[in-house]
């Protein structure tokens, strides 16, 4: 029963990290559109900002993200040069010098930059933008590029916040996914961390990587823990070589089979809660004390392009290659190829290519997926009085959930839909009933677990 209950929900869903979801967005969203969104923000908005760094010493195989490796440091320096032009050109589109809450350096590799460069980039944003000293300024921070005197300049340049890949501890897993990362290197950079100030420490894990069993990943939960990151995210590793070809490299039949990896997200999660960790959402654990437990406690969590988040800004900044930036009118993506997107912002154009404004209906969709997602259960009744529609609106979408609550994923109370404990892993496969897109086009998604 409960084989065919797992494969029965081997769907491929999207992440939902936006909604609509990145792969119906199109070229009408052009630089020129962008340029009249932000020119029609109202300036008392507060901002976040997101700069991506589409660098890495090496490829690690198993990776998702727009990056490229590289041994030398000009092509790094030119890509930093366009991303502070870009930065500039953004600012100048804006009807004032906004409030920035929020930075977030990620890649790619922030920790590619020299310490110079990383103070210098902040020192050039707060020329274009009104960055206050309490402002939340997080880094992605490779632990085998970052050294002491980098942590040094992050500090001084007001980083409040680093998010530190680890994935996993195991040798033999490290080998198989291209990251060799002993784990004394992971627990000096968290020593430098905290002698410099930044304290709140993230920590990303995953799982269903080639090698893993259940005991090899508990082994890490335990080692991860005991360094008492604030944060860590414990994410499934997504295969999809038909889109990153760097995936070919890895062992597909070292992968651990779907009932594997379910069981070893149950088994992690539940050897986190027993470390002392909040679960929230689908794959974020934060210790008690934590803005994000908190914020997951008051159902004030959101969901970005970063994943979960306690940045409740309604406008995100997207800049460098691959950004994408989210407005009220709707999401901008820019340009993914590096030297298109150099060659934009050197003559002067916003280098976006592709997204898509939000309609009213998407709106009231994006509402039910992010409550979904962060809180694991949506009041449709109290969605349905925010939007100012008739509260039957999703009738439909509950008859469909029928299924699900068969076989235990969801309960429902009324038009009040909640996540079972079983169920949690699940929750992409629930919002995804909610998704009017889905099914439309030829996108090719993840594995729900
Ligand atoms: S996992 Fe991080 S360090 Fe590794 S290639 Fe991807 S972005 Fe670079």
């Amino acid at each position: 029963m409960r084989s065919e209950f797992i494969e029965r929900y081997d769907l491929r869903v999207p992440r939902y990290t936006s909604y609509p979801t990145a792969p119906h967005f199109g070229p009408s969203v052009d630089g020129a559109v962008y340029a009249r969104w932000l020119g029609g923000l109202d300036p008392a908005l507060p901002l976040s900002l997101y700069l991506h760094i589409a660098y890495c010493a090496e490829m690690c195989w198993f990776c998702g993200c727009h990056t490229r490796a590289t041994k030398k440091y000009a092509p790094v320096a030119d890509y930093l040069d366009a991303l502070l032009a870009e930065a500039r050109l953004v600012s100048r589109h804006l009807p004032a010098r906004m409030k920035i809450d929020h930075v977030h350096f990620g890649g790619g590799s922030p920790t590619l930059l020299t310490p110079g460069d990383f103070g210098r980039t902040l020192a050039v944003l707060r020329e274009y933008y009104n960055i206050p000293l309490d402002a939340e300024i997080a880094v992605e921070l490779d632990p085998r590029t970052a050294d002491e005197p980098y942590v040094a300049a992050m500090a001084r340049a007001g980083v409040t916040r680093a998010s530190i890949g680890v994935q996993d501890f195991d040798e033999r897993v490290q080998r198989a996914i291209n990251r060799i990362q002993p784990h004394e290197v992971t627990a000096r950079v968290i020593g430098w961390l905290r002698a410099a100030g930044i304290s709140a420490i993230n920590m990303d894990l995953c799982y269903g990587l080639p090698h893993q069993t259940v005991a090899s990943l508990l082994d890490t939960v335990d080692k991860a823990a005991a360094l008492r990151p604030s944060r860590i995210a414990l994410f499934g590793y997504a295969h999809v070589p038909w889109m990153k070809r760097h995936q070919r490299l890895i062992p597909e039949a070292a992968l651990p089979g779907l009932a594997e990896r379910w069981e070893q997200y149950e088994a992690a999660a539940a050897r986190l809660a027993a470390h002392g960790y909040v679960a929230v959402g689908l794959d974020h654990f934060a210790l008690p004390d934590d803005e994000m437990a908190k914020a997951h406690e008051a159902h004030a969590l959101h969901r970005n392009f970063q994943g979960y988040t306690t940045d409740a800004a309604p406008v995100l900044i997207g800049l460098g290659a691959s950004a994408i930036g989210a407005l009220p009118q709707g999401y901008a993506a820019n340009e993914l190829a590096i030297d298109r997107y150099k060659e934009a912002v050197r003559e002067g154009r916003l280098p976006v290519t592709r997204g898509i404004a939000v309609t009213r209906e998407d709106r009231l969709r994006r509402a039910v997926i992010e409550r979904l997602m962060c809180d694991m259960g949506v009041d449709l009744d109290e969605i349905a009085l925010m939007h100012d529609v008739e509260a039957d609106r999703f009738d439909g979408e509950l008859d469909r959930l029928a299924p699900l609550e068969a076989d235990g994923i969801v309960t429902r109370d009324g038009r009040r839909v909640t996540l079972t404990e079983e169920g949690r892993p699940l929750v992409r496969a629930v919002c995804a009933v909610f998704d009017k897109y889905l099914g439309q086009g030829a996108a090719r998604h993840s594995k729900a677990v």
